[in-house]
């Protein structure tokens, strides 16, 4: 503490709140990346996504990545026990001290129970919490179906929410837009269906322990932030 600490109130508690580690769920398309940008941003914790740790694993070469690797070039998923090790190191470094934001992980039931032990092992004092963004799923199926992408300039159009001012071709130079193969609907109804059945176990793991939320995720980006934040509010409250 400083003589100016004494002379400037401090500011408000409200401010220095900090989530702890918090789990973010929600299906194909609802925005959990652009969710995890904005609460990175605005706690100054970092995201930890499965998906990037593996693929800088599989990209620097080393034994995790070749071992992970091999197994997808043969259509195979990883296994919890090498995806729990690639979380355990991530977690085991220094940036993690003030909370951190899980993307895409845990994913199943094995892997929320290992990562259950691993935190009552470690030093970290809050419990892991779960948001989960809710988007009805025939939204869903319109933000993914109705998108439309420029290959040229890579602006992204949907024929629902954000078309293009004349149909089929880009408003920058009118090159004729592509719909990506993935973005049929058949696609995403496989998508929503492995998500359902691997993710509603977790889901409710965590909701017996009351350490879950649902957030609505059809509003704008910036409200859905602020629901966000504020479960997390509720959340933390509840488990003091
Ligand atoms: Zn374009």
């Amino acid at each position: 503490m400083t003589s100016e600490s004494a002379v400037h109130p401090p500011a408000p508690a409200a401010s220095k709140f900090l989530p702890g580690p918090v789990l973010l769920l929600g299906a194909p398309g609802v925005g959990k990346g652009t969710q995890a940008q904005r609460l990175m941003a605005d706690f100054g914790i970092p995201q930890i996504s499965t998906g990037d740790i593996l693929r800088d694993n599989i990209a620097r070469g080393t034994e995790l990545g070749r071992a992970a690797k091999g197994l997808m070039d043969q259509g195979q998923l990883v296994p919890d026990e090498m995806v729990n090790d690639m979380v355990k190191a991530r977690l085991e470094q220094t940036d993690v001290e003030r909370g951190y934001i899980l993307d895409g992980y845990p994913r199943t039931l094995g892997q929320a129970e290992w990562l259950d032990r691993f935190l009552s092992l470690s030093d970290e004092k809050s419990p892991l919490v779960a948001i989960n963004i809710q988007v009805d799923e025939q939204e869903l199926l319109r933000r993914i179906t109705g998108r439309r992408i420029c290959p040229v300039c890579k602006t992204i159009y949907n024929i629902y929410s954000k078309p293009p001012k004349h149909s089929g071709v880009c408003d920058n130079e009118g090159s004729p837009l592509q719909h990506r193969s993935d973005d049929t609907e058949n696609a995403f109804i496989e998508r929503m269906k492995a998500y359902n059945s691997l993710t509603a176990p977790v889901i409710e793991h965590y909701s017996k322990q009351g350490r879950f939320r649902d957030v609505v995720g059809y509003r704008p980006v910036e409200e859905v932030t602020a629901f966000i934040e504020s479960a997390l509010r509720e959340l933390r409250k509840a488990g003091e």
